[in-house]
């Protein structure tokens, strides 16, 4: 049997060991736990929730009910482990944290294809065993330092400074308008929101106002300028904003040449133009308070939120740009073999879509030793959706910062355009009926 090594065993690199036994590989899983931990963690366990204790909607209505029910399809193991480990809370899978982690270090422990080997790794290994890397948005130091030598600081980020992004059809097109700054560029990239003084203003007041989520003691961060939350940027004084995110000029209407007071401009997040993010518009105001502040603004009263703003920190790769489709690293500084990432790292978000890109990375690191083709999860389905997030495919703006994200409908190749408008609710029950029917074609 061929020997594959795992580092990380969290969501993304317990399942990716997991998927490769189930495969007929070895795998050695190093782990650093109990030995050390990161200042997030508490158990000595494996596969860890640091925080929640929820994996969020289980309804395949909503993104990210629907990648679990993909996984439960594809044959996911981390996901059967919660639906055992499930506890009640309503439309949501949420689970006893202690049974879940047992569940998944027993399948591990009891697995004789499995390693365990239980040791902090400091440097990749650059040989020519497999190896998949999985240790998540608090890699320790070591090795992220070692990973920089690599690709460079600029393509390894220590934190998320997100802004929200939002779905097209709930912004109201008689408000907001398509111009470019000095109509530069192409005419529909950006959407612009315009207010008179005392639209902004009621807006201001209530940035300044909101709840700050709490900080905490390890997110105690240096911001840095460019990442700087609107919030932060809003305590310097009321005119502050309208130098920065909130600068009108360039973007007078298009037809009636009208100037405004502020002009907050919405970026085009997708090429499918299905949904849109806040331009300069970083924040880590409570969700709550991110919905009802933002939707202050004309032409957003009904914003529906795909994404919400965050600034925390987070080890993430500039995926797009240093992953391969194999999602195997692609060094530009100094060669490497055989080095392939999962998890959180990879710029996905959250305990589901860690554990959701563990299965993916590991099937196709499985196809690659077997000589078979590339075989991915098809664009339609979530699985498919989350992997070209990290590949970039279906970025508006390739220029623009990769940030990482949770699942959502915005990575999921849009129903055929029709000219009847759709309800929302029956765009969602198509869209998730034939993902579930199109993951059945991903042979995993
Ligand atoms: P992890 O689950 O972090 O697993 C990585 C593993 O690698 C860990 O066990 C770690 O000990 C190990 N490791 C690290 N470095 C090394 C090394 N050099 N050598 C060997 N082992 C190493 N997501 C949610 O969905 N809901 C939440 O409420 C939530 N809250 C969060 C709160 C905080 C404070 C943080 C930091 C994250 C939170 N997340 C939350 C994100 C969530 O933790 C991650 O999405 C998920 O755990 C990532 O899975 P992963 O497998 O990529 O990494």
């Amino acid at each position: 049997k061929e020997k594959v090594r795992v580092v990380g065993a969290g969501l993304a690199g317990s399942e990716a060991a997991l998927q490769l036994s189930k495969r007929g590989f070895l795998v050695e899983l190093y782990e650093m736990k109990p030995k050390k931990k990161t200042k997030a963690q508490v158990s000595d366990h494996l596969a860890e929730l640091v925080c929640s204790n929820s994996f969020r909607s289980n309804n395949p209505l909503n993104a990210v009910g629907l990648i679990k029910e993909e996984m439960r399809i594809a044959g996911g193991e981390l996901i059967l482990c919660a639906d055992k480990a499930q506890v009640p809370a309503g439309d949501a899978l949420a689970v006893d944290r202690e049974i879940f982690s047992k569940l998944v270090e027993g399948k591990i422990l009891k697995n004789k294809n499995i390693t365990l080997i239980k040791d902090e790794v400091n440097k990749l290994f650059n040989d020519d065993i497999v190896t998949i890397v999985a240790t998540g948005p608090l890699t320790s130091d070591g090795l992220a330092k070692d990973i920089q030598s690599y690709i460079g600081h600029e393509s390894l980020d220590f934190y998320d400074a997100i802004a929200p992004i939002i779905d097209a059809d709930s912004i109201d097109l008689n408000k907001a308008y398509f111009k470019s700054r000095y109509d530069k560029g192409s005419g529909d990239d950006y959407l612009n929101c315009p207010m008179t003084k005392v639209e902004y203003e009621n807006f201001y007041s209530a940035l300044i106002e909101a709840d700050q989520a709490k900080a905490k003691e390890f997110e105690n961060l240096h911001y840095f300028e460019g990442c700087l939350p609107i919030e932060e940027l809003a305590k310097r004084g009321k005119q502050t904003l309208l130098f920065g995110p909130f600068k009108p000029v360039g973007l007078e209407h298009p037809t009636t040449n009208e100037k405004y007071h502020a002009v907050i401009q919405l970026r085009k997040e997708n090429i499918h133009g299905t949904a849109f993010n806040f331009v300069g518009c970083q924040t880590r105001l409570k969700q709550p308070d991110q919905k009802r502040v933002f939707k202050l603004i004309p032409g957003l009263e009904k914003a529906r939120f795909l994404r919400f703003g965050a600034l925390h920190r987070n080890t993430y790769l500039d995926a797009p740009n240093v992953l391969d489709n194999y999602l195997q690293l692609v060094p530009n500084k100094k060669p490497i073999k055989n080095t392939f990432f999962a998890g959180q790292i990879t710029g996905v978000e959250g305990y589901v879509e860690s554990m959701a890109c563990g299965l993916i990375t590991a099937a196709i690191v499985a196809n690659l030793l077997k000589n078979k083709p590339l075989n991915l999860p098809c664009e339609t389905t979530a699985l498919g959706g989350l992997y070209r997030h990290i590949r970039g495919t279906f970025r508006a703006n390739t220029k623009q910062k990769y940030t990482p994200s949770n699942i959502n409908w915005s990575m999921v190749v849009p129903l055929p355009k029709t000219n009847k408008k759709m309800p929302r609710a029956q765009k969602r029950e198509a869209l998730s009926k034939r993902a579930l029917q199109n993951i059945k074609e991903w042979v995993v």
